[in-house]
């Protein structure tokens, strides 16, 4: 099995070529097979080197390596225009004088498609008259001519599939200026690189009869082929810039980690057949299989990216998270460096977060409120657990910092101390817990909190603590 990934680089890798790279990727490696990649880079206006190398590095993110290649379909230009010539000699083609905007005319005058007036027009000349014209140097392309009948294949995903040749047009296969088409340097090519499955997206479904004509015009072995799904938005809508990102590169930048990435994609109009969901490449290329790529679209979730993205989080050790996290934490603002600096302590804080993190940036911004000295209280946190009877929470909090004076700084003494303390006073452990927590963090929410305390250690607790005293005392002011 020999499967390729042909990209072209007329701009990043998104989301739609990522998903078929990612399936060509998992089929060659289920089936011990070869995966080759080729740049597709014949339109030399819109394709660049920038985006070659986006390419290039969003497959490496992604983890998926190429076995051939990369290959240049431009360097193949040579034997494109060769097959072109010998379907020409061996009458499968024929050359086309005329100006297109005369076919066009005439196209419209008698209902037409330009490609029926094209050939009818040519196939009129004398072919001593168009060789003679061809040697003199007369722009003309070439045309390949359908022949008559019906094309058809067995495609990998949507079974037998039926093409009336009567509606396809004889396509250009060079082009004046010389340049071969996009369908035959791909058969070209992939026949050059003796490609045995060619899996793409629905896109090229209309391609695909066009192109095993041509191989067989051309006494070539046809590959089988499979199209896979497209990808829609939430709308429903076939998925564009206009639902968020589409670059893979712009995930990656919003702290979605690549195994993540890759597990999402691979469940993009695909499924193991049971009810897993959270898989690592090794169960993904094991479960792999083209009988089930669904036919219907896909739709792109991104709570489900998410969610997935949570899910390789808390499965990463916290020395991989590090360097990523360190990176976050020294963009902010206050931050203070010594505690960041503090591997030992830094991978208690991601080890304590990281299962309670979905992104990145999400386990670094949970951590924030640990290697800064200021406490960015967060207003809904206020209304919810100090504003409501200011004075009573004060109270509590006192007795909370008596507690962190005199107690053990290690999770289980604090538990056991701050609930007889809840007793005591004839309250549930909440009523202290939560005010602490806003203290503490800032936040509504936070890893539990008697972790969060020995975390922060005794002396910033303390001192949090006695500034939200301090901060209730104010709003008691403010609100008698
Ligand atoms: N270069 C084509 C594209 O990016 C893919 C060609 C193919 O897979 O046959 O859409």
């Amino acid at each position: 099995m020999r499967v390729r990934f042909a990209p072209s680089p007329t701009g990043y890798l998104h989301v739609g070529g990522a998903r078929t790279a990612v399936f060509n990727w998992l089929l060659a490696r289920k089936e011990g097979g070869v995966f080759v990649l080729r740049i597709e880079d014949t339109d030399r206006e819109r394709s660049s080197e920038e985006h070659t190398r986006a390419i290039l590095d969003g497959l490496t993110w992604l983890g998926i390596d190429w076995d051939e290649g990369p290959y240049f379909q431009s360097e193949g230009v040579e034997r494109h225009r060769a097959a072109a010539l010998r379907l020409l000699e061996e009458g499968k083609a024929y050359r086309d004088f005329a100006d297109p905007s005369a076919v066009r005319a005439e196209a419209e005058k008698r209902g037409w498609h330009p490609s029926r007036v094209a050939r009818e027009w040519a196939l009129a000349m004398e072919p001593s008259e168009a060789e003679a014209r061809a040697r003199a140097g007369e722009p003309h392309a070439i045309r390949f001519l359908v022949p008559e009948g019906e094309t058809v294949f067995e495609d990998l995903v949507h079974g037998e599939m039926r093409f009336r040749n009567e509606d396809i047009d004889d396509l250009v296969i060079l082009r004046s200026d010389g340049t071969p088409v996009y369908n035959l340097a791909v058969v070209s090519d992939d026949s050059e690189m003796r490609i045995t499955h060619v899996l793409r997206g629905d896109d090229h479904l209309s391609n695909t009869p066009k192109q095993i004509l041509l191989y067989r015009a051309l006494g070539l072995p046809e590959p089988r082929f499979g199209h896979v799904p497209l990808i829609l938005g939430p709308d429903g809508k076939r998925l564009s810039k206009r639902h968020g990102a589409t670059a893979v590169e712009e995930y990656a930048r919003q702290g979605i980690l690549p195994e993540a990435m890759f597990n999402f994609l691979a469940l993009l109009g695909w499924n193991p057949g049971d009810e897993r969901e959270f898989m690592t490449r090794q169960e993904l290329v094991e479960a792999f299989s083209v009988e089930r790529i669904l036919k219907k679209s896909a739709v792109f979730d991104m709570e489900k990216l998410t969610w997935l993205n949570g899910r390789h989080l808390g499965a990463r050790s916290a020395e991989d998270l590090l360097p990523e996290v360190k990176a976050r934490l020294e963009g902010v603002e206050g931050a203070d460096a010594g505690r960041i600096g503090d591997t030992g302590w830094l991978l208690a804080a991601i080890e304590l977060h990281k299962v309670r993190a979905r992104t990145l940036d999400d386990l670094a911004h949970q951590i924030v409120p640990f290697v800064t000295d200021e406490v960015t209280y967060e207003e809904k946190a206020v209304k919810k657990h100090w504003a409501k009877d200011p004075a009573q929470v004060r109270a509590r909090l006192m007795a909370v910092a008596e507690l962190l004076e005199a107690t053990p700084f290690e999770a289980e003494a604090l538990e056991t101390e701050l609930r007889a303390l809840a007793e005591r006073l004839g309250v549930g452990a909440g009523k202290l817990i939560h005010p602490l927590r806003v203290a503490l963090t800032g936040r509504l929410a936070s890893a539990g909190i008697f972790d969060v305390l020995v975390l922060l250690g005794r002396d910033r607790s303390l001192q949090r603590v006695r500034r939200a005293v301090e901060r209730l005392a104010e709003l008691e002011k403010t609100l008698s």
